[in-house]
């Protein structure tokens, strides 16, 4: 890929200088506050740089209200620098990425905020191979965007622009490849599917037809306001879920977040399942199939995942936390399987990338070729206490820089003399003989995510109130420490 919008190195000496607006998972802003027509122009002319002027970019979005205004504005400026321009539509983030893979050297671009807030709005990149982009890629569209400096644009060379309205037939049509839809029909379960309004309500509700379920829909209709649920799909949020599935006799109940990479299960009895326990079901299903395979997973991940792999024969591969680092270590240790706590699985023989639509799937097969219900394969997973929280950041604006190294940094000094080990590879991961603790700053919000976990839920529970302590602690001391910049407004 040509790097045509570098600008000169002495200007690359002060990468400090270069604020950061790439998060863990694109960029995501407030609509109107940061994210304005002109940034998402700017945005556009920043990536048309990155690609010399050249090549094909993907574009798909979500129901949000200003998601189809930024997707002509990225399309225009694109289709200007001369960039070939593919409008796909609504449809999920792992859709989207599916199909950037089929089309050779393409990008993909996905207008979305996932599970944020209705304000937000956000850009998900994705790159050839279906990943997101790395870091280099993004830290070259950030200079360019800090500089100004973008390519020109002549009439002699505008891109062309087609909607391709058939991706999502193509992804549910792998989906369906890679599951056992014989075995399934067989069953024929009665499924209650929550799309939270968000763009699995483009995918899954054929899936599991073509599955042959009865499907039941909750909030299936496209609402950018999201009306009917909170986007994310945690155990709150999906209080009419479990209660449908229930009235509804269902065996089992499907829940994505609003751009459909994550899902959430129910089972039968209409019990919320954690990602973290529906991570050891899928690893320890994919060993019975593969043995001695190597599962991937994140240090966020429960020591459930450990314990389930180590005894079905398996091996576990860990990362740091997100979908790109996720991404990366089953390319790297040739993961048959992938996922974390927060209900994003990775099933490579489909794609190498998180997929809510497909993880319904294998759910599917699963309870189909076993023969039991959802909660007997819950209940065999050794129990452990994962909980956690957000310490909110009190400055936005210096959340993204020196306030996360120094909490990194401090936690580990003080951690590290009470700790039986430390793993530092993605904030700090405290080990000690009856749980751990993890503090790890956000990439993408102004928070600090504090996990804690132990057999003993009390235990797990005094964990996490010393690591909040401990943030807060810190937090306080680095504003006395700057109380010029604990003065600034938020956002500045
Ligand atoms: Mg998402």
């Amino acid at each position: 890929m040509s790097l045509g919008a570098i600008p000169p190195s002495s200007e690359t000496t002060r990468p400090d200088s270069v604020p950061r607006l790439f998060g863990t998972d694109g960029i995501r802003l407030v609509v109107g506050r940061e994210m304005t027509p002109r940034f998402v122009a700017e945005v556009a002319s920043a990536l048309a740089g990155y690609l010399d002027g050249r090549g094909t970019v993907l574009i798909a979005r979500d129901f949000r209200t200003s998601s189809e205004a930024m997707v002509k504005i990225l399309a225009g400026t694109l289709l200007m620098h001369g960039v070939d321009v593919r409008d796909m539509g609504v449809m999920p983030t792992p859709c989207l990425q599916f199909n950037t893979q089929g089309v050779a050297g393409a990008m993909g671009l996905t207008v979305t905020a996932s599970h944020n807030p209705n304000e937000f709005n956000g850009i998900k990149f994705t790159g050839p191979q279906g990943m997101e982009i790395p870091r280099e890629a993004e830290e070259i569209i950030e200079r360019a965007l800090h500089y100004g400096r973008y390519p020109e644009a002549v009439w002699e060379k505008i891109g062309t622009f087609r909607q391709d309205p058939d991706g999502v037939d193509r992804y549910v049509g792998s989906i369906l490849d890679h599951v056992d839809v014989a075995a399934i029909r067989a069953w024929a379960p009665t499924v209650v599917l929550d799309c939270g309004n968000g763009t699995s309500l483009m995918t899954s509700p054929q899936l599991l037809r073509e599955l042959g379920c009865r499907v039941i829909t909750l909030n299936a209709n496209p609402d950018g306001h999201f009306t009917g649920r909170p986007s994310e799909p945690n155990e709150a949020n999906l209080a009419d879920l479990r209660k449908a599935v229930v009235d509804f006799g269902a065996q089992l109940g499907v829940a994505h977040d609003g751009d459909s990479d994550r899902v959430a299960f129910i089972d039968e009895h209409g019990a919320f399942v954690p990602g973290e326990v529906t991570l050891a079901v899928f690893a320890r299903y994919r060993l019975q199939q593969e043995p001695g395979a190597t599962i991937v997973t994140s240090v966020t991940s429960s020591t459930a995942v450990t314990e389930v792999v180590r005894d079905s024969g398996g091996r576990l591969a860990v990362t740091k936390s997100g979908s790109l680092p996720v991404a990366e270590g089953v390319y790297e240790h040739r993961g048959s399987f992938a996922g974390e706590e927060n209900g994003g699985y990775y099933w490579p023989e489909h794609q190498v990338a998180r997929d809510g639509p497909m993880s319904s799937a294998k759910m599917l097969e699963l309870l189909a070729r076993s023969r039991r219900p959802l909660s007997e394969l819950v209940a065999e997973v050794p129990s452990f206490h994962l909980i956690k929280t957000k310490v909110r950041l009190a400055q936005e604006a210096l959340a993204a820089r020196e306030i996360k190294p120094f909490l990194v940094r401090e936690a580990g000094a003080i951690l590290e003399h009470e700790a039986v080990s430390l793993d530092l590879r993605d904030g700090v991961k405290a080990v000690y003989d009856d749980g751990w603790l993890l503090v790890r700053p956000s990439g993408t919000e102004p928070i600090c995510r504090v996990f804690a976990e132990s057999r003993d839920r009390g235990r797990a529970e005094a964990i996490l109130q010393q690591g909040i302590e401990l943030v807060e602690r810190l937090l306080h001391e680095w504003q006395a420490e700057h109380p010029e910049t604990a003065a600034a407004t938020p956002g500045a």
